[in-house]
């Protein structure tokens, strides 16, 4: 019997209607024949109204209760598009997290998924029924309720795929797949037909917002095929699996990323130990930090920066001046108004040519460039926040309008 698991996102399910039309989708694929798990999204910004309703009867941030409200978001969709669907003739039924038999650990609002034993889902796939299941949460060990983190429907989706055994996972979003820049800010973006899951995850990483870096992660790690695909628009979407061999194609995509700030730690004395100290503090903080670069020596001391997400900055700086006091170092600075651009793509390692063409792309548009970082499938730049766009797209039209990926 194949087995899909079927995800729709906010947007598109965004009113009564909506939830009609993706559920005649799912009423379509469901008479082919195959057994449906679909996951669902809270409808359009749902998530975000009751994180404001949250902040105007308090102000404690009480993160177990926000769980509870947040996940009831995804929990009104499933029994929305279970009643839809019923309505067309099917057979369905709508689980909670919990219900669908997903469990999680962790702290509240960042609950990680521990394991997944989908009985009630099976059941009902012998019954005849799609599954409708609230994405974005999981059950504690004491019964509690955790969501996923932002944008956790699609981590539920695809975990759910790699339990059942899915043929497939289909993400449905608002736009047609996963492009070579947000098509929504590039005029010029290009629809990519295949990634491999290590450009998909550096893409997501990077601040590319059309799936959830956890769960790419976790689809790389379970081997789940994912396409991504437009629920307003037919068409092939994009393909995410191991392999996508383009040796023609070396930069994929353009990713601009708003959301970071950079912190930087002045005169670390230079012995060992004391980058493990900094980090450690800011682990125990439970704070991820992303680019760490060590400037060389200065005398006998080193500058040590790094980037952390903008909604992290006050406890970073926090954690940073605690051990910089420890330490002997010389202060701790920080700056929002800056930006990371990246581009992305499997094979740059083996182009000489990349670097050198995005510093000069940059140069040309009197960008200055902060902090440089490169991975094997990646490079990228901290520009300053007002030149990120204007970064952004002078790199797109270089490598993916007129260099054809080079
Ligand atoms: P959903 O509600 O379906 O989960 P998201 O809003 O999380 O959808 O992600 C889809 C959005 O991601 C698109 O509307 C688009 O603006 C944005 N996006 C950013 N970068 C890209 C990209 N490279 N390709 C496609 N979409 C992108
Ligand atoms: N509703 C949640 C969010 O807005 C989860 C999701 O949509 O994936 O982040
Ligand atoms: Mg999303």
């Amino acid at each position: 019997m194949t087995v899909k698991v079927m995800k729709f996102g906010g947007t598109s399910l965004g009113s009564c209607e909506r939830i009609k039309a993706a559920a005649r989708i799912v009423a379509e694929e469901a008479r082919k024949g195959a057994s449906l798990a679909v996951v669902v999204s809270a409808m359009g910004k749902t998530t975000e109204g009751l994180l404001v309703l949250a902040g105007e009867v308090s102000c404690s941030g009480d993160r177990r209760e926000l769980d509870q409200l947040l996940a009831s978001g995804e929990q009104q969709s499933a029994a929305l598009f279970s009643l839809a669907l019923k309505d067309m003739g099917l057979k369905a039924r709508s689980y909670t997290g919990a219900q669908a038999g997903i469990r999680a650990e962790g702290m509240s609002m960042e609950g990680r998924i521990s394991a997944i034993d989908p009985v009630a889902v099976k059941e009902g796939f012998e019954r005849g029924e799609c599954a409708i299941v609230a994405g974005f949460q999981g059950q504690g060990e004491r019964g509690e309720t955790l969501t996923l983190g932002r944008g956790g429907s699609d981590l539920t989706a695809v975990a759910l795929a790699a339990a059942l055994g899915a043929d497939d996972c289909l993400i449905y979003t608002d736009v047609d797949g996963v492009f070579s820049a947000d098509p929504n800010k590039v005029p010029g973006a290009r629809l990519i037909d295949c990634l491999s899951y290590e450009e998909c995850l550096e893409m997501a990483v990077l601040g590319a917002k059309v799936l959830q870096a956890r769960s790419v992660e976790m689809a790389a790690r379970y081997s789940v095929p994912v396409t991504v695909l437009s629920s307003f628009n037919r068409g092939g979407g994009t393909k995410v699996q191991e392999q996508c061999v383009r040796e023609d194609l070396v930069v994929r995509a353009v990713v601009p990323d708003r959301g970071v700030a950079k912190v930087a730690v002045l005169g670390v004395p230079d012995v060992p130990g004391i980058a493990a100290r900094l980090f450690s503090g800011l682990a125990d903080r439970g704070i991820n930090v992303e680019m760490i670069i060590q400037s060389t020596m200065r005398g006998q001391v080193n500058d040590i920066a790094f980037l952390v997400k903008k909604g992290l900055l006050g406890e970073a700086i926090d954690a940073c001046r605690e051990v910089a006091r420890e330490i002997d170092a010389q202060g701790v600075n920080f700056d929002v108004e800056v930006g990371r651009v990246s581009i992305v793509g499997a094979g740059m390692a083996n182009h000489v040519d990349v670097p050198g063409k995005m510093f000069s792309v940059l140069a040309r548009e009197g960008i200055n460039l902060d902090m440089i970082a490169s991975s094997s499938v990646s490079i990228t730049c901290v520009v300053a926040l007002d030149r990120l766009d204007d970064a952004a797209l002078a790199l797109h039209r270089a490598f993916i309008e007129e260099g054809a990926g080079r």
